[in-house]
């Protein structure tokens, strides 16, 4: 079997890295399973793109397609056109897409028109706000899928309601978290650890990058402003988003606690969310990491699609208004956490129920 994988962005390689080690796992023993993987360009700073493969030791690509920036449309159509031919040249039984960025969506739309099989790992997920991008990628990526790997029977029966075919949907668990458990043993400080002070579970993890929170200049500073003053004196580590970095621009922010880095790699930063007081972000992936470490985690959005982070696990959905998330985090210091647990199959074995299920296909 010839699988063509596809990869975009930050956390497509975090998801894609142990499934390859899967499929290397069985050529190991004899399997005729093969893959090409294919990076579309869609992050390309080295710090989200270059640092991950050498990190997380993702083979290099076998295309780059080197897409790059745009607006919804250009990236989409300039990921569609590039694939195509990609494709082409390169044939395959299955196109497998992860998560829900534009890759995922472009390319499945690709494969399926080209009569090529599609699996989507992390399908089913929804947060019900067609607002978000990323929605309407999962909703368009799984309507033309035909394996569907998902992290929650709650995405399975998403997917029943959708009218996915029953026998087409496999629970496998969360490959996010195959790579967490991979890792935890490599993890390691930053440099700026000792530089900055830190001490082990006494400083907090920011991460803003959705458009709800950080596209309006006004209120991304104002929303900082309130943060920085919500910790005490808590250090507040910001590694920013080179999109939220963007739409700073030059403006010079007086914070009193916040310390601003670059994106960090994958093992410094799990270094850093691992030994945090708690971590205040809108990054869906985040808030499944800290579950599993018990991390406490407050998700500035208005909506979910990782339900099972909430009912089972420590993330705390808190809107996007400072005032909510000061009196959630108040709370929080009051009575400390009320629940932690980790979902079912979330146990770092979801990339060898993947390979194993298509092997049978
Ligand atoms: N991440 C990282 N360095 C950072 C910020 C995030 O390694 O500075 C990782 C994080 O651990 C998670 C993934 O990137 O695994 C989440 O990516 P992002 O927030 O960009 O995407 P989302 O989860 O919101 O789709």
């Amino acid at each position: 079997m010839k699988i063509t994988i596809i990869a975009g962005a930050r956390p497509n390689f975090i998801k894609i890295a142990p499934i390859i080690k899967a499929i290397e796992k069985k050529q190991s023993k004899g399997t005729n399973i093969s893959y090409r993987l294919v990076h579309t360009g869609q992050h390309y700073d080295k710090n989200l793109s270059e640092t991950f493969f050498e990190e997380l030791n993702i083979p290099q690509p076998d295309a780059n397609l080197e897409v790059k920036s745009g607006t919804q449309a250009e990236q989409t159509a300039a990921i569609m056109t590039a694939f195509e031919k990609e494709l082409i040249q390169n044939p395959s039984d299955l196109v497998l897409v992860v998560g829900d960025v534009n890759s995922t969506m472009a390319c499945a739309i690709v494969a399926k028109k080209l009569n090529v099989k599609v699996a989507h790992v992390e399908a089913g997920i929804r947060s019900g706000d067609m607002t978000m991008p990323e929605e309407i990628n999962r909703i368009v990526t799984d309507s033309i899928t035909d394996y569907f790997f998902t992290t929650s029977t709650t995405a399975s029966e998403n997917l029943i309601k959708y009218g996915a075919n029953a026998t087409h949907i496999h629970f496998v668990g969360n490959v996010m978290i195959d790579t967490l458990y991979q890792n935890l043993t490599r993890i390691s400080p930053p440099q700026f650890w000792d530089e900055f002070g830190l001490v082990k579970n006494n400083y907090v993890i920011l991460t803003l990058h959705r458009p709800s929170n950080v596209d309006e200049e006004k209120s991304l500073i104002a929303l900082l402003q309130g943060i920085d003053k919500m910790v005490g004196d808590k250090k507040i580590v910001f590694p920013i988003h080179p999109r939220t970095k963007a739409i700073l621009g030059e403006t010079k922010l007086i914070l009193k606690n916040i310390l601003l880095v670059e994106p960090q790699g994958y093992l410094n930063f799990m270094f850093l969310i691992k030994n945090s007081f708690a971590v205040i972000t809108d990054s869906g992936g985040i808030s499944e990491e800290t579950t599993v470490l018990g991390i406490p985690c407050f998700t500035m959005r208005t909506t979910t699609e990782r339900p099972e982070t909430i009912k089972i696990g420590t993330n705390n959905l808190v809107g996007t208004s400072i005032e909510n998330l000061t009196l959630e985090f108040a709370k929080f210091l009051k009575n400390g956490l009320s629940k932690r647990g980790i979902p079912e199959l979330w146990d770092g074995c979801a990339s060898d129920r993947i390979v194993a299920v298509l092997l049978t296909k």
